[in-house]
């Protein structure tokens, strides 16, 4: 597996920071997560998403792409898998009654940034990209999980933080703000590109980039409860003893 060890995305940096060891079977040694019924529901409001915002104006439509978007795998039964299709819809209802309200327009969506620093490449892909009538912009990354911390800083998260600069470095938007919009919970939380500490969070980067580097791959076990690695892995600290853990299968087109 190609593995350009100067390349780093947040996924990359997400990975690392969560178990050094469940970066190098991901990224080095390519072993596929596979999916489990989140991350499959994720991957279908997203694509249905893209697909919405790139061909329609009409919030009417937005089940519809629901519908052609939908992916099941990762269900272990038809019950669970309706079970998440019911979730979803119920977020894109939610979601297309603010499409009838929203003021901004869509300029772009999974719209991809790169940018250099020294001999690192960084970059990332955002999921919807949006013009006020202001002239200002707004980066939005969907998050369609149930398990948030609303307390935590938004300002701290590397992952709207490297959007936020990507968004500035790459494209060289000046006026603007970074926003995670929760779609189980219906709500936006935002915050301007200069409220993130842009050296901070390169550097941070860059530091988990010379850890790879020097392939320093030491198991971090406090991670194990939510790898889903933890039933193949030979450093688990908790492998499941249930039979029907996460599916496997590498069936993952995310
Ligand atoms: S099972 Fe534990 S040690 Fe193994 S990759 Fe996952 S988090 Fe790391």
């Amino acid at each position: 597996m190609y593995h350009d060890v100067h390349e780093l995305n947040f996924s990359k940096i997400k990975t690392y920071l969560e178990c050094p060891l469940l970066y190098k079977y991901k990224y080095m040694d390519g072993r596929k997560e596979g999916l489990v019924p989140a991350s499959s529901l994720g991957v279908s409001i997203h694509r249905a998403l893209e697909e919405y915002h790139r061909n329609s104006n009409d919030p009417s439509e937005l089940l519809a792409y629901y519908d052609d978007c939908w992916l099941g795998a990762g269900y272990k039964s038809a019950g669970e898998q309706m079970e998440y299709y019911l979730k979803g819809q119920k977020m894109l209802e939610r979601y297309a009654e603010r499409e009838y309200e929203r003021k901004t327009s869509v300029d772009s969506t999974e719209r991809e940034f790169i940018f250099q620093e020294g001999k690192w490449t960084l970059r990332g892909k955002i999921d919807r990209i949006d013009k006020h009538p202001d002239g200002s912009w707004e980066v939005i990354d969907y998050k369609t999980g149930d398990d948030i911390d609303f307390d935590a800083q938004i300002t701290d998260s590397l992952q709207l933080g490297i959007y936020a600069v990507g968004a500035q470095r790459a494209w060289n938007l000046k006026k603007g703000k970074a926003s995670f919009y929760f779609t189980a919970f219906d709500k936006v939380v935002s915050a301007p590109f200069e409220s993130f500490d842009a050296k901070a969070i390169v550097d941070k980067f860059i530091e988990v980039g010379e850890k790879i580097e020097a392939e320093l791959f030491e198991p971090d076990l406090t991670h194990c409860q939510q790898c889903a690695f933890r039933n193949r892995c030979a450093q688990s600290a908790c492998p499941d003893p249930e039979p029907d853990g996460p599916d496997f299968s590498g069936n993952n087109p995310a």
